[in-house]
């Protein structure tokens, strides 16, 4: 049985497509400059960040997104097979990846060498389409991207094979290290080596669509990173991506995924009761517990043990002891029953704790909290809501 079959589903994630239309909206505002602005790419790998993916990008091109970005290129078929037709954009290929398949589809590329540029050449010879690439250039991160020592020689293959119409170079980009730190000199000097990275293609001849270079936490705290395009991702999903320095309020996002259960079971449990695997937790009182049926199976974090809350009616409910694979426990008021709503996270409009409180309780980042919650057994029911 699909688990979309369930009538009530014990546990579920929603997913408000109406905020996100507006977040996107507001992100829209946000960059738009008195006579144009970038333009907006909302990048939706990894399953939307585990939003969904098809239903996250019919979203965003209904809100009028031109761009879309996907890491893989089974991510990007998939959304052609879905019926996307906007530009879209996969950036990690693997050496002897065949992007004949991507090229036939009109999926944009992205080359991080001359091999790999040479590679795509490739899937315009055997799918008679002309390849658009986006030269990547490392100008800090170090991680994708050609290294400086090797720009000039990616740019001059890209300048050869254009000339031999087998490629389109219609973009050059990189990606920031620190953006989320906007006092970091990483960033300075990301910018100005992505600058001279531009003046060197000129240089050698190479006229680009786009040029980009922005995350969120770059789009929305350096202007001058701005260049042609911006790459939202997380904050189109309504989560602050800097947390320690952009006001939520001020930003004006709201998040969008809410993650809830029915609670299974409720009892007391007396003073000297151990709480879950290896009783890191141990009652100091009578207390009324629920058992919440979700567990690191289905995403939540084991590092939530002990310090993450969820809201049951009108309280923040501890996790007492240990996350186990299905299920954790909770401290609530005697008045919660079996088969009452407990919200682990949502957007905190009504009182609920928020992905931020999870990613903290968890010492980690929202990122990681959002996409991998659902797991990978699918046992959680996913429902779109306003689409
Ligand atoms: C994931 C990713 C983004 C989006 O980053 P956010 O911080 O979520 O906005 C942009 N560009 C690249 C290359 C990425 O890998």
């Amino acid at each position: 049985m699909s688990p979309s079959a369930t009538p009530t589903p014990r546990a579920e994630i929603v997913v408000d497509l109406a905020a996100f239309r507006q977040n996107l909206d507001r992100l829209g505002e946000l960059v738009a400059t008195d006579t144009d602005g970038p333009a907006v790419m909302v990048v939706v790998k990894a399953d939307a960040y585990g939003h969904g993916l098809v239903e996250c990008a019919r979203a965003a091109r209904e809100a009028g997104v031109p761009w879309l970005g996907v890491a893989t290129q089974t991510e990007a078929l998939a959304l052609r097979a879905a019926g996307d037709e906007g530009r879209l954009l996969s950036w990690l290929g693997v050496p002897g990846e065949d992007y004949g398949d991507a090229v036939g589809a009109d999926i944009d590329v992205s080359a991080s060498s001359v091999q790999q540029l040479n590679e795509i050449a490739a899937g315009t010879d055997s799918s008679g389409m002309v390849a658009r690439v986006h030269l990547k250039v490392d100008t800090g991160l170090s991680r994708n991207g050609a290294p400086r020592s090797e720009w000039r020689e990616l740019f001059e293959a890209g300048v050869r094979l254009q000339e031999e119409d087998r490629v389109d170079i219609v973009g050059i980009w990189s990606h920031f290290a620190c953006a989320d730190q906007p006092a970091h000199h990483a960033n300075d000097q990301q910018v100005a080596a992505f600058d001279e990275a531009l003046a060197l293609a000129e240089e050698l001849g190479l006229d680009p669509e786009v040029r980009h270079l922005a995350n969120s936490a770059g789009a929305l705290l350096r202007p001058d990173a701005w260049f042609d395009l911006v790459r939202f991702g997380i904050a189109a999903y309504g989560i602050n991506p800097a947390p320690d320095v952009l006001d939520a309020d001020e930003l004006g996002l709201t998040p969008i995924m809410t993650v809830r259960a029915d609670v299974a079971l409720t009892k007391e449990i007396g003073r000297g009761d151990g709480v879950s695997y290896g009783h890191t937790y141990v009652s100091d009182r009578r207390q009324h517990v629920a058992l919440i049926p979700l567990g690191y199976g289905d995403g939540v974090p084991r590092h939530a043990s002990g310090r993450a809350e969820v809201r049951v009616g009108d309280a923040h409910c501890r996790i007492l002891g240990r996350v186990c694979m299905d299920q954790f426990v909770v401290a609530v008021p005697d008045s919660v029953q079996a088969g009452d709503d407990a919200v682990l996270f949502g957007p905190g409009t009504a009182g609920e704790p928020t992905v931020d409180d999870w990613a903290e309780a968890c010492g980690t980042i929202s990122y990681e909290i959002v996409t991998r919650i659902g797991g990978a057994a699918g046992r959680v029911h996913r429902r779109w809501v306003n689409g």
